[in-house]
């Protein structure tokens, strides 16, 4: 159980690596660590499946698609029992994982890369072609492991390439079951699903035979990889961090409006990119939507039984980091629910709401990454959209508001990929999520998402001289 699939075999390595669950601390499963020659190994069987993949027709590809989809849709109570193993989270959520992957494979199943005829006249025809690029290095993480992944996986083979995809490490056992799954529907060496720590992911990001490394995680990791990929000019897409804000104006009604506001930002226990992390709250409306969120936040269920609906921390590295929020929070502002650990085995957290707080603190300013919500206080439109274009992030934000027209021309003044209004991290395969600052490089999903995953090349005919 849990081997990695290189060249159509499913294999293991001597070395292992412990998979903890987060809800109890126990030892999941122990599974492979790559190494350099495991990676090249990978990467050798992506490239002689590339040979021919990148010849197949797309209605072979979009097929091919369909099969993985089916897989997931056939393997989905098993694949989100090992999501909830591996990330505690609950099992709807974990459910719903499952769901997104899959919608991802169905989305890019239906895409298609014509050419796009750019000059036809008598003289000339201009055509632009979208090629595809060679071995794609699909690198993930712990988060939301099966989804991130795939959401590369499916737009990376429709576009013609071939993948070697490396889970992150301390949750790899749905990508790695997945990958036992699709063993014999998957041509050998196609996609190559490898399981191992950081240097595994660094063999495959200096490796001189690939072409593209399609990266989530921290924006740390990312400048690193975008320095190694260098070495050969790889193409880069860099999902990295996001600091979004969600400003509230004074119009909204904070008993009706707390519930989205509570649900975006403590979303898979506040580990997830783009939800909410800095919550900015007009004066008039500031100590309704707090109390309403202390209530939520001290109302909710965190735990792993049935009933739970927040899950731990994902790892004890990441716990301390949060840990460390924790702390600060006390010193920086008023916290109005929760505040601690939960004393219970487990990485556990209380779901905190932290109030009477300002920007130029940790809190504000960094991404914690876990269910800690910091509460700040504004009244100048022009000062509260000066604070969220501040971050050197800029992937999310959002605007809520009666009124769409102002909630839109504020949208219209925030740096950030994506501004939501009156919702937040409303992710669908169908729609770019674009990068912007230090969030990252390029687009996942969508259309441009698929184009990440391809060169142009220009025909340029002149008829003129055909003979
Ligand atoms: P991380 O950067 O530590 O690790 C992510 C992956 O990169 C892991 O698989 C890891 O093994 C690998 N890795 C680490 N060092 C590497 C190197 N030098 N070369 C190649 N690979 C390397 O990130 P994490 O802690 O697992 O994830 C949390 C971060 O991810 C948060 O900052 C979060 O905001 C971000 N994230 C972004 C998005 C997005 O779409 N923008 C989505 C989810 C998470």
């Amino acid at each position: 159980m849990f081997s990695m699939l290189i060249d159509g075999r499913l294999t293991e390595t001597d070395a292992r690596l412990k998979v903890i669950n987060p809800s109890d601390e126990t030892v999941a499963a122990e599974v492979s660590d790559a190494d350099r020659t495991i990676v090249d190994s990978a990467v050798q069987a992506a490239k002689q499946a590339y040979a021919s993949w990148r010849n197949t027709a797309v209605d072979e590809r979009q097929a091919l698609l369909r099969k993985l989809s089916a897989v997931l849709q056939e393997n989905a109570d098993e694949l989100a029992e090992l999501l909830v193993r591996e990330q505690g989270r609950p099992l709807p959520l974990a459910h719903f994982e499952v769901g997104l992957a899959q919608r991802y494979l169905d989305f890019y199943a239906e895409q298609s890369l014509d050419v796009e005829i750019l000059v036809d006249d008598t003289n000339s025809r201009v055509e632009l072609h979208r090629k595809s690029l060679g071995v794609v290095a699909a690198i993930s993480p712990w988060n939301a492991p099966l989804y991130l992944s795939l959401s590369k996986v499916a737009p990376a083979l429709l576009a013609g390439n071939s993948v070697v995809l490396k889970p992150p490490q301390t949750s790899p056992l749905a990508v790695l079951r997945f990958g036992e799954l699709v063993k014999d529907i998957v041509p050998a060496g196609l996609l190559n699903i490898i399981c191992g720590g950081n240097d595994a992911g660094a063999a495959m990001v200096d490796h001189p035979d690939v072409a593209k490394v399609s990266f989530t995680g921290s924006t740390e990791t990312g400048k690193v990889i975008m320095r190694e990929a260098s070495s050969s000019l790889k193409r880069l897409t860099l999902e990295l961090g996001g600091n979004d804000a969600a400003i509230v104006l004074p119009d909204v009604d904070p008993k009706a409006i707390a519930p989205a506001l509570f649900g975006t930002a403590f979303f898979n226990s506040g580990q997830v990119c783009a939800i909410i992390k800095r919550l900015y709250v007009h004066d008039d409306i500031y100590d309704a939507v707090c109390e309403e969120l202390a209530a939520l936040a001290n109302g909710a269920a965190v735990g792993d039984d049935a009933q739970s609906q927040f899950g731990p921390i994902q790892n004890k590295a990441q716990l301390d980091k949060v840990l460390g929020y924790l702390d600060e929070a006390h010193r920086s502002g008023r916290v109005i629910a929760g505040g601690k650990r939960i004393e219970r085995p487990g990485y556990f957290v209380q779901l905190t709401v932290v109030r009477d707080i300002e920007d130029g603190t940790p809190l504000v300013d960094e991404e914690p990454f876990g269910p800690i919500l910091p509460v700040v206080r504004f009244s100048s439109i022009d000062d509260v959209v000066a604070k969220a274009n501040a971050s050197t992030l800029g992937l999310g934000a959002s605007v809520w508001s009666k009124d769409l027209v102002v909630a839109s021309d504020i949208a219209s003044r925030i740096d950030s990929g994506t501004v939501w209004i009156n919702q937040h991290c409303a992710l669908d395969p169908a729609i770019p999520f674009p990068t912007r600052k230090q969030s990252g490089i390029g687009v996942e999903s969508g259309r441009e998402g698929l184009l990440e995953y391809t060169a142009v090349q220009v025909v340029n005919i002149n008829k003129a001289s055909a003979v």
